[in-house]
């Protein structure tokens, strides 16, 4: 039986399970709070292995808009633009993707008329105000009502859906940390050719006591990150990060440095979290939480995309076409014990948060 499943949140999590529930024939609708500009799916560079990449080929994801990046080497160079030889051999099938081109391949792959499944209804701006847990009903800030079988919360770290069904506490991050962020067009320069010339690659300086990593998805256009403890009872500012990325990499004769002194601090994009949820029940009768409502991930842990994709795949294979209404609850718990024991052999994940 196709199931019309209501999904809350349209971020990477709420996408992936759009698609892969609507390749399991159901029909699906997704309510997403933002109009999902480039600005609103913005971030740091998601890292892929290759299970997670074959799950967005076997949904059909066009890879020409995702833009996903083939990672064969990494070349390190210290603060001086030295190369460092580092001889390290990584892994086959790892990709790396711009945040917002990844979510946009979802979402195109999720509402295209072509390809398998009934196309999903997106509802940009349209936040969920609350979730009837036994009906399966959802209300929208403009009181519009909507009722389904199945209500997935994908709404992300700070999750309405997962204040209706558990009362989550809270622990506190001792070591929080700054998830930095930015991109520049820059179109010569030894720096930016070496992408070109050299593609299926990214790089890693290393400055005192920081690193800056360097990857580019076109010709021209380069993305840094880095990663930044937070210090207590200073606050971090785009300017302040600037001066700490300019005295980490002061040497002015690399072309990196040159970057620094020249960015805009308007064009560095910060991500920090003072807490942690900690989210024993994940799902109460016809709603499941997914994604980063169910196991939220810090900023600068990586696994938080490989995960919701795999959330998406699995819970497809649960609620596959044959299962009946009455049987949702039991399935939607099943899944729940599965992706609990899986997220529970992370090393980075906090297992008590798993109970
Ligand atoms: C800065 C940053 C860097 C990261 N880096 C990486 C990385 O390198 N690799 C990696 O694998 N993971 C990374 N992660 C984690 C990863 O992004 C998430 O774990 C993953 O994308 C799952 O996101 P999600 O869809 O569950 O939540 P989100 O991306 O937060 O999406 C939730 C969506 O729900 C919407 N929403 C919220 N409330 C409502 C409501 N009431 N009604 C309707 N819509 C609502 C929001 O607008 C949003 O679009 C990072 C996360 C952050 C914040």
């Amino acid at each position: 039986m196709a199931l019309r499943i209501l999904i809350v949140g349209g971020g990477l999590a709420g996408q992936a399970t759009a698609l892969a529930l609507r390749r399991a024939e159901h029909n699906i609708q997704v309510f997403e709070n933002s109009y999902l500009t480039p600005e609103d799916t913005a971030g740091p560079l998601v890292h892929l292995g290759p299970r997670s990449n074959d799950l967005l080929r076997s949904w059909g994801v066009d890879t020409a808009v995702a833009k996903g990046v083939l990672i064969k080497t990494i070349d390190e160079f210290d603060r001086d633009g030295n190369a460092k030889d580092t001889g390290v051999v990584l892994p086959p099938g790892w990709m790396y993707y711009e945040r917002s081109r990844l979510h946009q391949a979802l979402l195109n792959a999720a509402t295209a008329s072509t390809g398998s499944g009934v196309p999903v209804e997106v509802h940009l701006g349209t936040e969920v105000v609350s979730v009837d847990t036994q009906a399966a009903r959802i209300v929208l800030g403009d009181g519009r009502v909507f009722e389904g079988d199945v209500v997935v919360g994908a709404d992300g770290f700070y999750s309405t859906v997962r204040k209706t069904i558990a009362h989550v506490d809270t622990i506190p991050i001792n070591d929080r940390k700054i998830a930095v962020q930015f991109s520049v067009q820059l179109y010569s320069g030894p720096l930016t050719q070496r992408f070109p010339n050299q593609p299926e690659r990214y790089e890693k300086w290393t400055g005192s006591d920081l690193e800056v990593r360097v990857y580019s998805v076109e010709p021209g256009y380069l993305l840094f990150e880095c990663t930044l403890p937070a210090q207590a009872g200073t606050e971090t500012t785009p300017a302040s990060v600037k001066a700490l990325l300019i005295q980490a990499f002061p040497s002015n004769q690399t072309e990196l440095a040159q970057i620094l002194a020249a960015l805009d601090t308007k064009n560095l994009h910060l991500w920090t979290q003072a807490e942690y949820p900690r989210v024993q029940t994940w799902t109460s009768n016809k709603i499941v939480l997914i994604g980063d409502a169910a196991h939220p991930f810090l900023p600068h842990e990586a696994p938080g995309t490989s995960q919701s994709l795999n959330d998406a795949a699995t819970l497809a294979a649960e609620l596959s076409s044959d299962v009946k209404a009455e049987d949702i609850p039991r399935h939607l718990a099943a899944w729940t014990a599965l992706r609990k024991e899986r997220l529970k052999t992370l090393p980075c994940f906090y297992a008590s948060a798993c109970t």
